[in-house]
């Protein structure tokens, strides 16, 4: 009697890594529930090998395939869409790191890490692994590189492009690419790990990654800065920038309307500050020599600050306890306004001011009254722009096209860490030209010919 799939996709991975129904329900819906539907089954490989027989077997059997780490992600690219026979293949097994090179300032992991558990490798041996976002304990650097996700320190280290030095990747044909390589300078014809960086799936399924390592820091202040406006804020980023150089690490602005969220949403919760602000910034510095010197050094820099008129009042973290408060307020902003109408839109730093402004004055002409949670890495121009409340999501394109016309007008981009997935696969036709779409087409049809590498996801 022939093998049913579900056996055959059993006989690769073991009849316990193979789920369906109920068992299967935890990673059919994504992590906010705006996207759920069914899969023929949840396949979970524990090695590279095994990434590939299931690949080649869902490609001989035209199954769509659904890669998924984490599933933090928050556009629906992670799970099915229920338009054709997907399986749901989860990374979650391959959890080793192969090995940390000290001296070559490099990790090698699996797809399945979770972020935070490499945080923890790459400390144990004296060094900093500085990809670091709220999802942090449960994304897994396979989803990272796919989003090219970037958190809240890469106004310093760059984003996960900036920190991948070679990939393995399991090709929609069932191939191994073996780009494993640690090196830093390889200049050697197109660099085709930059293509799986970001792809959401869409082009392969990533195994494997030499990620870069830097030291690991001794030394670190966290500033809760009360500032008048978010034009005093970018001005204040230069400010820092130009006293302390590369030691500003994070950089990040909260609106008034965002703390009174978190302060609701979490009892006991502690306003850093007794005299209310429209605006704050979290700053946060580090550096590898001694804490004193660099405690010096920021406050130096904060009161010149404050004598420019930059800076209204400053808290100043006085043990990592209260950083640890202080972080755990910019951490909480997302769940304290779960359901609203989310942006995560860039543009150029300098007009960071000018995008607040111009779409609240747009969105308060058409909707009066409503709640902006404006919040996020004005150091690398990325904001995160909620509206509202769950009564406004009805009308998220009318939200959207003020939104995304002020991006627009400001030469921003309409996502600027969370990707497109399901959720802004239409909306980027309106904001790339014909011959980029086109572009991303032929590279899509080049590597996926069969159209099998998560379908319905970006393009
Ligand atoms: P998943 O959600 O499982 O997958 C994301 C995409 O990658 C999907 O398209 C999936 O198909 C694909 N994929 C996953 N693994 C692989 C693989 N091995 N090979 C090929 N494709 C794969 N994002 C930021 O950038 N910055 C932030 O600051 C940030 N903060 C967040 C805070 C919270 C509370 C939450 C819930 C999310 C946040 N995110 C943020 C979004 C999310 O955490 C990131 O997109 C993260 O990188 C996703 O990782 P994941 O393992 O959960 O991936
Ligand atoms: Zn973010």
């Amino acid at each position: 009697m022939q093998a049913t799939i579900i056996e055959q996709f059993a006989a690769i991975v073991g009849t316990g890594n193979v789920l369906t129904g109920a068992e299967a329900a935890s990673y059919c819906a994504d992590w906010r529930k705006q996207y759920a539907a069914s899969a023929q089954c949840v396949a979970r490989p524990g090695t590279t090998e095994e990434v590939a027989q299931v690949v080649r077997l869902a490609a001989a059997q035209r199954l769509a395939i659904v890669p998924q780490g984490g599933n933090t992600g928050l556009c629906g690219g992670s799970v099915p869409t229920g338009t054709r026979p997907e399986i749901v293949v989860s990374l979650s097994r391959m959890n080793r790191v192969r090995s940390v090179d000290a001296l070559n300032n490099t990790l090698t992991a699996e797809a399945g890490c979770v972020l935070a558990e490499l945080q923890r490798t790459a400390a144990a041996h004296e060094r900093l692994f500085p990809l670091s976002l709220g999802a942090e304990g449960s994304c897994q650097i396979g989803g990272n590189l796919s989003t090219n996700a970037g958190g809240v320190n890469v106004l310093r280290y760059g984003n996960t492009r900036d920190l991948t030095l070679g990939l393995e990747v399991v090709l929609p044909d069932g191939r191994v690419w073996n780009g494993l390589r640690g090196l830093r300078k390889d200049n050697t014809g197109y660099d085709l790990k930059q293509l799986f960086v970001g792809a959401e799936g869409t082009l392969g399924i990533i195994t494997a990654a030499v990620l870069k390592l830097y030291p690991l820091p001794s030394a670190s202040a966290t500033a809760w800065i009360a500032v008048e406006s978010p034009a005093r804020a970018v001005e204040l980023l230069a400010a820092l920038r130009s006293a302390c150089g590369d030691r500003l690490s994070a950089f990040e602005l909260i609106s008034r309307h965002c703390v009174e969220a978190v302060l609701a949403h979490r009892p006991g919760t502690r306003d850093p500050l007794a005299e209310r602000s429209d605006w704050y910034v979290l700053a946060e510095l580090t550096d590898t020599g001694e804490q004193a010197a660099l405690a010096v050094m920021v406050e130096r820099a904060l009161d010149d600050c404050a004598q420019r008129r930059l800076v209204r009042d400053v808290a100043l973290a006085a043990s990592q306890a209260q950083s640890a408060a202080l972080w755990q307020i910019r951490e909480s902003i997302p769940e304290a306004q779960f359901k609203n109408v989310k942006h995560d839109v860039s543009v150029p730093v300098s007009l960071v001011p000018e995008f607040i402004a111009r779409a609240g004055i747009a969105l308060d002409a058409v909707f009066p009254g409503t709640a902006v949670f404006c919040f996020g890495h004005v150091g690398d121009g990325n904001l995160h722009y909620n509206i509202g409340d769950a009564a406004l999501v009805a009308k998220a394109s009318e939200v959207n096209r003020i939104v995304y016309g002020s991006v627009a007008a400001l030469g921003g981009s309409i996502s600027a860490e969370h990707g497109l997935g399901q959720l802004k696969r239409e909306e980027i036709r309106h904001h790339k030209s014909a011959l980029e779409m086109e572009l991303m087409q032929r590279i899509k049809q080049a590597f996926d010919p069969q159209d099998l590498m998560n379908p319905g996801k970006v393009l």
